[in-house]
């Protein structure tokens, strides 16, 4: 981070009046863009101390990202994150998906558990698995009402829930974003510049792509290193192990070749994967000796690899 000392702060100020600029950066729809020295600065002051703070005990940082909704993100953040809690890891899951909260319904935990209020911030809610994940989400408030948020009120949970939880000691966070490019996007990542990477997701199609290129692009904008892309649906495994594709295969492997980022891995389709969703129970747990509980597993251990390395 640069430093910037008083008479240089003050130079600063005067241009960015001139060109008024508020320094409510936190605010700022130039924010990516902007190369003043005092945006990290003026930020860092203000909310991102609290986020910083409490997330210190956290060991690595992913997101999971998509171009658009239907494609599988949260069906790969659930499955990553109880995937790396089957290894013995301690893992929260940060449901930032806030009109679309589907990782505690997915975990078995929506309706029956609650986020509460402790001396420390919020308390996340633990899976009921025995694998100890927790997760902080939406869901665990308004489980079932439509509440319609406006972009303060969007913030301000960002804000709540990256700033006023208690996180604790923790191996990863793994966060499942709202699909797209949205503000909602682009907040969580201001609010996380130590961001060990995102993990985009897509479907092979060429639509869907450029979708998910966009996504890729802005977390590379954001300043997160982009770890690399899943593809869904990427073929069709049979009840009786058999693998077919009669579907478009191939479309995340050309994209991570043309982002000249890794290709992760493919989840093939299985008659199971979204009943398992609807059931509360995640794939990977149900079914651990399955294609795809093979292919997460691979995914995970190649993203853990990657974090290790850039800590090192
Ligand atoms: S991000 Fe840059 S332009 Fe925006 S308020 Fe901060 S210093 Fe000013």
């Amino acid at each position: 981070m640069a430093e910037v000392n008083e008479t240089e702060d003050r130079e600063v100020l005067k241009i960015n009046i001139m060109m008024k600029c508020d320094f409510k950066c936190e605010d700022c729809e130039k924010f990516f863009e902007c190369n003043d020295p005092m945006r990290e600065k003026m930020f860092r002051r203000r909310r991102m101390a609290g986020a910083i703070k409490k997330m210190k005990g956290i060991k690595y940082k992913v997101a999971i990202s998509a171009g658009k909704g239907g494609v599988g993100k949260s069906l790969l953040s659930t499955n990553l994150a109880t995937t790396l809690a089957m290894m013995g890891r301690k893992v929260t899951i940060l449901d930032q998906d806030l009109d679309g909260s589907t990782i505690p319904k997915m975990l078995g935990i929506q309706g029956t558990k609650k986020l509460q209020y402790g001396r420390k911030g919020m308390i996340p809610a633990t899976d009921d698995l025995g694998l100890g994940m927790q997760v902080v989400s939406l869901g665990l408030i308004y489980p079932d009402d439509v509440i319609t948020l406006f972009h303060q009120m969007r913030r301000g949970i960002t804000e709540e829930f990256v700033a006023n939880v208690d996180y604790g000691e923790r191996d990863w966070l793994i966060i499942d974003l709202p699909p797209g490019t949205s503000s909602d996007s682009c907040n969580l990542l201001q609010y996380i510049p130590d961001l060990d990477g995102t993990v985009v997701i897509t479907v092979s199609p060429k639509v869907a792509q450029l979708a998910a290129r966009k996504a890729t692009l802005l977390a590379a904008k954001a300043g997160s290193r982009v770890l690399g892309i899943v593809e869904n649906m990427s073929g069709y495994v049979c009840e009786c192990g058999e693998e077919f594709s009669f579907l478009l295969k191939g479309g995340g492997e050309s994209l991570a070749n043309e982002l000249n980022v890794p290709f992760l891995g493919r989840i093939p389709m299985d008659a199971q994967i979204s009943g398992t969703g609807d059931e509360g129970v995640p794939y990977v747990y149900k079914y651990p000796d399955n294609v795809i509980s093979k292919n997460l597993r691979e995914v995970a251990l190649k993203v853990e690899k990657m974090v290790q390395e850039g800590k090192e």
